[in-house]
């Protein structure tokens, strides 16, 4: 029983003047390996990934957007999905540069999300982004859709989706390696125990926590069976919550789940 390789990139909320959005790293075990995986992209993504990346140390030490093959994209929330325009750009240019050099391009990188995010996020992106690097979503990702329910291979890793409870339409994930390890990722979601319940599938659960009804309040999360709350790990707190008063551990930026 253990966690897939998860390196914490982001633990605060949609407020925090401390931290950066709740998002993370996955080593990815897919052919020619290598490849991370990220669940959301948070702004200033490039600085989020040096800083988490240097923080580790070891393997993750000097990450950069371009190590990035997929990303897992759980809402629309700009707490989640900000970094999505820089991370874009950045890849659009390098592409542009081995072009000129006559170097083979690093792939588009996947964007995995649900129809309802997929549909949307064009829109939201489109005024800042549409010009010469593209003026199309595709131009940018190779857009692939998660349907809840349903298990998609993701650079190797087997990921399974469910839509949680919250204002925007959200994604909460369970995520297998082929070694055996998993993760559940809650995803911003209300406090919902069947929610809890199919994440309580994986080894560790990286759970948000925060002011419901948007969110789950940690007073919930206590009353839940003692074998499943050794299994979260919080995430997305009010910046300064005390997490171990409640008896939970809080997760750290640059941490990696273990
Ligand atoms: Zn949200």
């Amino acid at each position: 029983m253990r966690p897939v390789e998860t390196l914490i990139l982001g633990i605060g909320d949609a407020f925090t003047r401390l931290h950066f959005g709740a998002s993370a790293a996955l080593r990815a075990p897919a052919p020619g390996g290598g490849g991370v995986v990220l669940i959301d992209c948070p702004d200033p993504i490039h600085r989020v990934l040096h800083e988490a990346g240097e923080k580790a140390g070891g393997p993750w030490r000097n990450l950069r957007a371009e190590a990035v093959t997929d990303i897992l994209l759980t809402h629309l929330h700009g707490d989640h999905s900000n970094g999505l325009e820089s991370f874009a750009f950045y890849h659009g240019v390098l592409r542009v540069q081995a072009e000129k050099n006559g170097t083979p391009p690093l792939p588009k990188p996947r964007l995995w999300t649900s129809v309802f995010s997929a549909e949307r996020l064009w829109q939201k992106l489109a005024p800042a982004m549409s010009g010469s690097l593209g003026r199309t979503l595709d131009a940018f990702f190779e857009v692939r859709l998660l349907h809840p329910g349903q298990t998609a291979d993701v650079a190797g890793l087997k990921v399974e989706s469910r839509v949680t409870t919250h204002p925007l339409h959200c994604l909460g994930f369970v995520i297998r390696h082929p070694d055996g390890s998993s993760l559940g990722w809650s995803g911003d979601a209300g406090y919902e125990p069947a929610h809890v319940e199919w994440l309580d599938r994986a080894d560790v659960v990286v759970h948000e926590a925060n002011h419901p009804p948007a969110h789950s309040d940690i007073k919930e999360l206590m009353k839940l069976p003692e074998a499943i709350q050794k299994k979260l790990r919080l995430i997305h707190l009010p910046d300064g919550f005390d997490a171990a008063a409640f008896g939970f551990h809080a997760l750290k930026e640059g941490e990696i789940i273990s």
